[in-house]
């Protein structure tokens, strides 16, 4: 008997399955590559919300625990994908330093936006304003993380790369069965892939598309992320993620004209160097119309859990949102009500 099944591996499943790690849980992650998501992401984790100013509930705390819960994966599996890098937000006018420096006065948000304008000389990247530098953030290179987690998986025999056949589920008082495999509990953490998920397809997971371009720029030189209508981050080598765009009907991973447009234009407004396009990404951000998560225990089978609605901040919601759905589970520590899958009808 394992104490888990996780359905899902992007980042939802993967931080759950760490945490089943952490806690000597035994576990069978099962995972196809119907979503994408957490492949596409850039990644980028910035505990402010630079469009409004605002700091999302728990950001810091959700900073604090993400730090070493990543670095104890590279320690572990002896690799790098968490980059600290600073974020540039550069400014169109005087009036957009007045704003940055009126938040910068409110107490949750000072730790977090520096009060020195940055005079960045950046030949290709001009700002005549400057930038202002948010504080404590980088991104973590899912690619990284998530193929060698799933090489993890497999060395040590818990991964089975497959689609999960809902039909095939046996849900029993105090375990649950599938196939071969019997289990205390199972996790779903299949991102947009919800929907065919027949215990919890009732929750309004709406889901963002949203695209993405990899670049060559070697003239660009960047040493930071640079956030200016569109995000531009350096990966190293002269490449960089360009993205990203924000869509609301179409729900397919397809990659089309109008996004990679829209993103060239945003581009070629901010940058002045030639560049070529290496890749053209797009993927359906697991979003919910209140922008929180989707965390919580089915409300007939004790034993079904979800671990969903990361939205566009994964990487930092992954850890601390798999730590809240698995305390709940193990110790009996209530999630609270905002996170709840419960704040949504049957
Ligand atoms: C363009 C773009 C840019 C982004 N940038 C950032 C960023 O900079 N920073 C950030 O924090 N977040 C970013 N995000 C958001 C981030 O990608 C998501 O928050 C996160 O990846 C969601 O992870 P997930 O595991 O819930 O979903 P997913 O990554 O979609 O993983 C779900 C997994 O479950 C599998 N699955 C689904 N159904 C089944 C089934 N029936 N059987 C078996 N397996 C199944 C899927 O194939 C997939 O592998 C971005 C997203 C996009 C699209």
């Amino acid at each position: 008997m394992k104490d888990f099944i996780i359905v899902g591996a992007g980042l939802a499943g993967i931080c759950f399955a760490e945490t089943a790690f952490i806690n000597n849980k035994s576990f069978t992650v099962i995972s196809d590559t119907s979503h994408n998501s957490s492949h596409v992401a850039a990644g980028i984790y910035n505990p402010v919300i630079l469009k409004r100013f605002s700091l999302p509930q728990d950001s810091k705390e959700h900073l604090d625990y993400m730090k070493p819960f990543y670095k104890a994966i590279e320690q572990r599996l002896n690799i790098k994908f968490d980059f600290e890098i600073p974020v540039y937000r550069k400014f169109a006018s005087v009036e957009e330093q007045n704003n940055w420096f009126e938040a910068a006065d409110k107490p949750a948000l000072e730790p977090f936006l520096s009060t020195q304008i940055v005079h960045k000389k950046y030949e290709s990247l001009p700002s005549p304003f400057g930038f202002g530098q948010v504080l404590h953030t980088g991104y973590v290179d899912t690619d990284v993380l998530i193929n060698s987690y799933h090489t993890y998986l497999k060395d040590t025999n818990n991964f089975l790369e497959n689609s999960f056949s809902y039909d095939h589920l046996i849900l029993h008082d105090d375990h649950v069965e599938y196939q071969n495999i019997k289990a205390k509990h199972i996790v779903f953490a299949e991102g947009f892939g919800l929907h065919a998920n027949p215990y919890f397809n009732y929750l309004p997971l709406d889901g963002t598309k949203g695209e993405l371009l990899v670049i060559k720029a070697p003239q660009l030189q960047l040493d930071g992320a640079i956030n200016a209508g569109v995000f531009i981050l350096p990966m190293g080598n002269n490449v960089y993620k360009v993205g990203a765009t924000y869509e609301w009907d179409d729900k397919t991973a397809i990659p089309t004209e109008a996004g990679k447009a829209e993103l060239i234009e945003k581009l070629n407004e901010v940058i002045a160097c030639d560049y070529e396009i290496v890749e053209h990404l797009a993927g359906i951000r697991p979003t919910t119309k209140d922008r929180k998560s989707l965390i919580g225990t089915h409300h007939l089978h004790k034993n079904v859990h979800l671990l969903n609605g990361l939205g566009t901040r994964g990487v930092m919601l992954g850890p601390a949102m798999a730590k809240l759905l698995y305390d709940s589970i193990e110790n009996g520590m209530p999630v609270k009500r905002e996170i709840n899958l419960s704040r949504f009808k049957v």
